[in-house]
């Protein structure tokens, strides 16, 4: 659809949304500017409506623990960004995935999720879920015919994952998520590669949808966070659960992730279209091997990649060089724009070898496993210019050949 046939819908662009969802109260003084309530907690003369608010039969907030003002305005901007019914936050992206996981499954029922998640989501499958007597059933990321069988086999949850990190790979959302349905289960979506601009889960047919906003909602890597948003009851279930876990989102990480998501789309189609130009770039260079990432033509999900990020493919992509672990630490070092760190997502370029990174406790059979090769070097799009990056990647490479 194009941005006009969605303006006239009638439905603001989310471009429009990440700017204004959420802002529209009137504020101490009439500031313009949501403020950073820090106060714990929130007084009331008339026990009366103090007893109403704390039944949540009328507006208002009890206890920090619970809710708060700041981030009840980052959690309405997400929960409009992603067309949900409710959206709760949590104090990091795996406080999110955990409570949730945590909330959806009982002793004795089963979650089909695929090898290929989050490093700490993983871990949950691995060692948390199955230690109080969840099944778990972890299907290869590539092998439709397998996760369609797990799920036909009967499941209380689907988790999925896209794209995937590190190797860019793109699972069918809509096709998977109808065939859960089928089952009765409930469907759950990490949406944190793609953001709220390239995918929208909860169309496709997802019941929940999940963000690190610690990635690209915050987008300045200066605050950690989590939301959860979709489906009202089980996000009020979800919510009651975090209540009493405690894993809330502090007022000032909320208030720095308002304020990156107001440049939200702005980050984000700079970041796509960079991703886009370097995997091209990268893809016709004799000093890479191979390059992972969902725009280009030759990927093997790139038609799904095409119907279901109708914004963009992402700002994370992936390369292999030649050789061995040596030329991932000759090529490293000689990047000028470039963090080498863990997160991505933010303003700047970040990179990281998934040996060090994303998958450092795993061994490197293991890692092959997965099919990450050692030499794989994640590349997290910034928001700098484009022919500046590429120059940047080309002198590194060519710097990095062994003498
Ligand atoms: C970083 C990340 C998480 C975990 O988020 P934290 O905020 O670090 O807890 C979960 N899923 C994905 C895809 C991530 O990239």
């Amino acid at each position: 659809m194009s941005d006009s046939e969605k303006a006239r819908q009638g439905k603001p662009h989310p471009r429009t949304q990440a700017v204004w969802a959420g802002e529209g109260g009137v504020h101490m003084q009439r500031a313009t500017q949501v403020p950073v309530v820090h106060s714990v907690s929130f007084g009331y003369e008339d026990l009366d409506e103090w007893r109403a608010v704390a039944l949540g039969q009328a507006e208002g907030h009890i206890y920090g623990r619970n809710t708060n003002p700041t981030v009840a305005v980052f959690e309405e901007k997400l929960r409009v960004l992603e067309g949900a019914e409710a959206a709760t936050s949590f104090s990091t992206g795996m406080a999110a995935i955990s409570d949730t996981l945590f909330t959806l499954l009982e002793p004795g029922q089963r979650v089909v999720s695929v090898t290929d998640t989050y490093g700490g989501t993983n871990r949950l499958f691995s060692e948390f879920l199955p230690r109080v007597g969840v099944q778990v059933t972890l299907c290869q990321t590539a092998d439709q015919a397998s996760i369609e069988a797990a799920i036909d086999g009967g499941l209380r949850v689907l988790y999925l994952e896209s794209p995937t990190n590190p190797t860019c790979k793109v699972l069918d959302l809509e096709r998977l998520s109808a065939r859960a349905r089928t089952q009765g289960a409930i469907v759950v979506v990490d949406n944190t590669f793609a953001t709220p601009i390239n995918q929208h889960p909860l169309e496709l047919g997802a019941h929940l949808v999940i963000h690190s906003a610690t990635k690209y909602l915050g987008g300045h890597a200066d605050a950690l966070g989590g939301v959860v948003a979709g489906d009202a009851a089980l996000v009020e279930a979800i919510f009651r659960r975090r209540e009493i876990t405690g894993a809330t989102l502090h007022a000032d990480a909320a208030y720095l992730l308002l304020r990156g998501m107001k440049t939200l789309a702005l980050r984000v189609e700079r970041q796509n279209s960079n991703a886009l130009t370097i995997a091209r770039h990268l893809r016709a260079h004799p000093l890479v091997e191979q390059v992972f990432y969902p725009g280009l033509e030759d990927h093997p999900n790139h038609e799904i990649a095409k119907r279901q990020m109708p914004g963009g493919f992402g700002g994370v992509l992936s390369f292999q060089l030649p050789g061995d672990f040596d030329a991932v630490k000759r090529f490293l070092p000689r990047l000028r724009w470039a963090h080498r760190a863990a997160n991505l997502g933010a303003v700047e370029t970040v990179v990281a070898p998934p040996a060090t990174g994303s998958h450092v406790e795993l061994t490197a059979k293991e890692r092959a496993a997965l099919g990450i090769p050692e030499t794989l070097v994640r590349y997290s799009c910034g928001i700098e210019d484009v022919a500046d990056l590429i120059a940047d990647l080309d002198q590194a490479l060519e710097g990095a050949q062994p003498a």
